[in-house]
């Protein structure tokens, strides 16, 4: 049996924020985002990391990156981002499924990597907005 929480997300066993999906990847919003717009992109194939993972899933995830995080950053004002990858619990992994973080930057904005608490509604009008960007 698979536990996996991003697995469960990926199947829609879980409902996630989903912004974006291809047959290789999955993006959705970060429900503890460390600014607006925080997504995560995820291969659909399990692997706890990057390392365990397939190249080409490797490869997939930046190239969903190329494709979406663009859009996303116009659709919210934001002029830059920082991508993540914790890798390994002492890199502060908390979900063993790979999962590139992209954290979108604004102008005059804090550059901290804390996690923030967001409501429904936040997540929803945050989602909303970059749909509108992507489509
Ligand atoms: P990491 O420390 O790199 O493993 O980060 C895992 C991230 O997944 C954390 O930033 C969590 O806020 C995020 N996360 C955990 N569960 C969910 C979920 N159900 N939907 C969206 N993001 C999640
Ligand atoms: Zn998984």
């Amino acid at each position: 049996m698979n536990d996996c929480i991003f697995c469960k997300i990926i199947n829609g066993e879980v409902p996630s924020y989903k912004i974006y999906e291809d047959d290789e990847t999955f993006a959705f919003l970060n429900i503890h985002p460390m600014s607006k717009g925080h997504v995560l992109i995820v291969p659909k194939n399990h692997a706890e990391d990057l390392a365990h993972g397939s190249e080409g899933d490797s490869v997939a995830i930046m190239k969903t990156l190329h494709k979406i995080a663009p859009k996303v950053i116009e659709a919210l004002g934001a002029t830059g981002y920082n991508l993540g990858m914790n890798h390994g619990k002492i890199a502060g992994q908390e979900v063993f499924h790979t999962h590139l973080h992209v954290i979108p930057r604004y102008e005059g904005g804090a550059r901290t990597f804390d996690k923030n608490e967001a409501s429904e509604q936040e997540l929803n009008d945050v989602k909303k907005l970059i749909l509108e960007g992507i489509k």
